[in-house]
């Protein structure tokens, strides 16, 4: 075991405080991570807050973690000290069901373990990247590719697999056309991907404030959602419509976008159900899914796509002492795109 410096929430809605952790000694298959970069992510709020339900205290979130290997247990194959690598939504899975088997860990079975605010194998609490270090299974580690900075690579560990798994799962590139709705840290990643993966992008946004932003990260065109002739002009328009905002739609205007055959992907998520009229799917046999970041060979695939593309979060970085701050600005749609939390100053 190793005591680590860490910030935690003490209990729901409490703001988040220096502390110490343990992490488990490096077992057999093990690598230890000298954390050096953290993203704030959206769900980290949600969870310190219990917006999705009961939650595990003390917690340290972070789930968008960006570090160097430190050690490496003796069974382990894929790594070695020094190596850059990221670690994401999940520590762990079950590894034999249908889904782990086919490299979508992130709907085993069984649950995957999650990085934090569950119950790892070993019983004991999962703690996240506001952290010096983690411990690791190997299979649950990505290698971040020397062409991305640590920084700007933790992001994508959540935020740049969220909208790379559903852009490819729905076959964004050339030819087709991909609407994102939202320009936060999800959707700022969704429209460099899908321009990178060679799609036309249009942002939908509530209004035109970040629209200089918007055109500079690669998208063909921004439309304010509050000017109604945006949903005139552009119906049955788009094959993709990546919806990153958490707060309830009109989803039948929203739907009347796509083309025949076209999908609605919902990655935020509204605390409350919603309600949609079917006929809004019926005319042109459209679709409204969601999906949940990616599999730990598709997170990989995703990073290597993002250096070999220049694709990379917009960050502001942050000392420890100022994530309570950044928690309030996240609220406020005050962060262009992803805080970053330099763990040095933890
Ligand atoms: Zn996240
Ligand atoms: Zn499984």
């Amino acid at each position: 075991m190793s005591t680590v410096t860490a910030y935690a929430a003490p209990a729901a809605k409490a703001p988040l405080e220096r502390t110490t952790i343990e992490r488990r000694a490096v077992g057999e298959n093990d690598v230890q991570i000298d954390i050096t970069f953290v993203g704030i992510c959206h769900s980290d709020i949600h969870q310190v807050r219990e917006g999705w339900g009961k939650a595990i205290f003390p917690m340290v979130p972070g789930h968008e973690i960006a570090g160097v290997v430190r050690e490496v247990g003796p069974g382990v194959t894929k790594f070695k000290v020094g190596d850059r690598v990221g670690v994401g939504c999940m520590v762990d899975s079950c590894r034999v069901c249908d889904n782990c088997k086919a490299g979508l860990e992130q709907y085993c079975a069984d649950g995957p373990v999650w990085t934090y605010n569950a119950v790892g194998k070993d019983g004991q609490p999962t703690y996240g990247g506001y952290s010096q270090k983690v411990v690791v299974d190997e299979n649950y580690v990505v290698r971040i590719p020397d062409g991305l900075s640590l920084d700007v690579a933790a992001p994508l560990l959540c935020a740049g697999i969220t909208t790379y798994s559903p852009l490819r799962r729905w076959n964004a590139g050339p030819g087709s056309k991909v609407a994102v709705v939202g320009l936060g840290g999800l959707g700022h990643l969704g429209v460099k991907i899908a321009h990178a993966l060679g799609a036309e992008v249009t942002v939908l946004s509530q209004s035109l404030r970040k629209k200089g932003d918007g055109l500079r990260l690669g998208a063909d065109q921004y439309r304010a959602t509050s000017d109604p002739k945006t949903f005139e002009e552009l119906a049955g328009r788009f094959d993709i419509i990546l919806c990153t905002v958490s707060a309830p739609l009109d989803f039948a205007a929203y739907v009347s976008l796509l083309r025949t055959d076209g999908t609605m992907v919902n990655l935020g998520l509204p605390e409350e159900p919603v309600q949609i009229v079917l006929q809004s799917l019926f005319g042109n046999r459209r679709s409204m899914s969601s999906s949940g970041i990616g599999g730990i060979a598709e997170t990989q695939e995703m990073l290597d796509f993002c250096a070999e593309h220049g694709v990379a979060a917009e960050i502001e970085l942050i000392r420890a002492d100022e994530i309570n701050d950044a928690y309030e600005r996240v609220l406020a749609s005050d962060v262009r795109y992803r805080f970053v939390i330099d763990t040095a100053t933890l």
